[in-house]
C-alpha cells in the first residue's frame, strides 16, 4: 500500500490522528526534505525508516520504492508541507504505483490552496487550480492568456520574491480583477489581503513569508454569448489582455475552426 499523508502548512495541530498512526505502522517514510521531516517525526515520536525523494533522484528512488512496496512493504510519502503531489513530489510515485497495480490511499488533511480558496469569499462553486506559473517570462505570459478566459475562480501559488512581478503581470493579462493573497496560513502571521489586483499591488508593502493568490474568474459579463459574433469574441479576449494571436487562437477553439478561419471571417465582417 503507497499512503499520500498530508502534513501541516504551518500550525502543528493541523496533523491528523491517522496521519499519526500510519506514519508510525509503514515499514518507510518517502520525503522531500528528511531534515525537514524528522523535525515533525520528533516531535509526534514517529521512528519509522525514512528515504529521500525529491525531484533530483526521483527516478531512481521510485525504483527502489516500487520494489519494496511489490515486496508487499507499505509506504507512505510526504512532502515538506501540506499534500505531497500538489505542486510537490509524489505524483510520479502515485504514477509508477498506479501502473504496478499498488493500492494508493490518501491521508487527507492541510492544503494551503484549498484553505486559500475557502477563506477568500470569491466564488468556490467553480475554481480551477493553476499551482506555480512557468518560470520563463513567455511561458508564463501564455500560461496566464490561456487562463484569461476561464470562467472559474483561479488559485495559484509563487514565491514571495516574485509576487509583485506576478501580480502585476495578472493585472495586464486578467484585467483588474478582484483577488485575495492568504499569506502564513494557519500560521502566526496569517492575513488576507483583500480588493482589485491594482489596489493589492498598491497596499502590499514588503513581500514576507508564504503567499496562494486567489483571482475571481472571467467576470460573465465578459463571458462569450454562443450568437456572438467572431470579430466580437476576439474583441473581448482583447480587452481580457491577450494579444491578437493568442485571441485569434482562443477564438478558433472557441468557433472549433481553424486560426486561419478566424483571420478570414475577420476579414470578411470587417468588410461588411
Ligand atoms: N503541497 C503543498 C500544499 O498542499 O499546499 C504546496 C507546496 S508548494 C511547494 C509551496 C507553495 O504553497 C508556497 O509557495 C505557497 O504558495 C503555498 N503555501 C504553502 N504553505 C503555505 C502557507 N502556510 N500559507 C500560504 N501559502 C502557503
Amino acid at each position: 500500500m503507497l499512503y499520500l499523508c498530508a502534513t501541516p502548512i504551518g500550525n502543528l495541530e493541523d496533523m491528523t490522528f491517522r496521519a499519526i498512526r500510519i506514519l508510525r505502522e509503514v515499514d518507510l517514510i518517502a520525503a522531500e526534505d528528511t531534515r525537514r521531516t524528522r523535525k515533525l517525526l520528533t516531535h509526534f515520536d514517529i521512528h519509522t525508516p525514512m528515504i529521500r525523494f525529491d525531484e533530483n533522484c526521483k527516478s531512481d528512488v521510485g525504483e527502489k520504492i516500487l520494489r519494496r512496496l511489490q515486496a508487499g512493504e507499505s509506504v507512505a510519502v510526504v512532502s515538506d508541507a501540506g499534500l505531497p503531489a500538489i505542486s510537490d513530489p509524489g505524483a510520479d510515485l502515485v504514477r509508477f504505483a498506479v501502473n504496478a497495480g499498488i493500492t494508493v490511499c490518501p491521508v487527507p488533511g492541510a492544503n494551503a490552496a484549498l484553505s486559500a480558496l475557502i477563506c477568500s469569499g470569491l466564488d468556490t462553486t467553480k475554481f480551477l487550480f493553476a499551482g506555480f506559473a512557468p518560470k520563463t517570462n513567455k511561458n508564463r505570459r501564455d500560461f496566464l492568456q490561456r487562463l484569461a478566459t476561464v470562467d472559474a475562480t483561479i488559485i495559484f501559488y509563487e514565491a514571495p520574491h516574485r509576487l509583485k512581478n506576478f501580480l502585476t503581470e495578472l493585472l495586464e493579462v486578467f484585467g483588474d480583477r478582484r483577488a485575495v493573497l492568504a499569506r502564513e496560513l494557519t500560521k502566526i502571521h496569517e492575513e488576507f489581503l483583500r480588493g482589485r489586483l491594482s489596489e493589492l499591488l498598491e497596499t502590499l508593502g514588503e513581500v514576507l513569508g508564504e503567499f496562494v493568490i486567489v483571482v475571481e474568474g472571467q467576470p460573465l459579463s465578459k463571458a462569450v454569448a454562443p450568437e456572438e459574433t467572431v470579430s466580437e469574441v476576439v474583441e473581448k479576449f482583447l480587452a481580457a489582455g491577450m494579444d491578437k494571436k493568442s485571441a485569434m487562437r482562443e477564438a478558433a477553439k472557441r468557433f472549433n475552426v481553424s486560426r486561419r478561419e478566424i483571420y478570414n471571417t475577420l476579414l470578411k465582417e470587417e468588410t461588411q
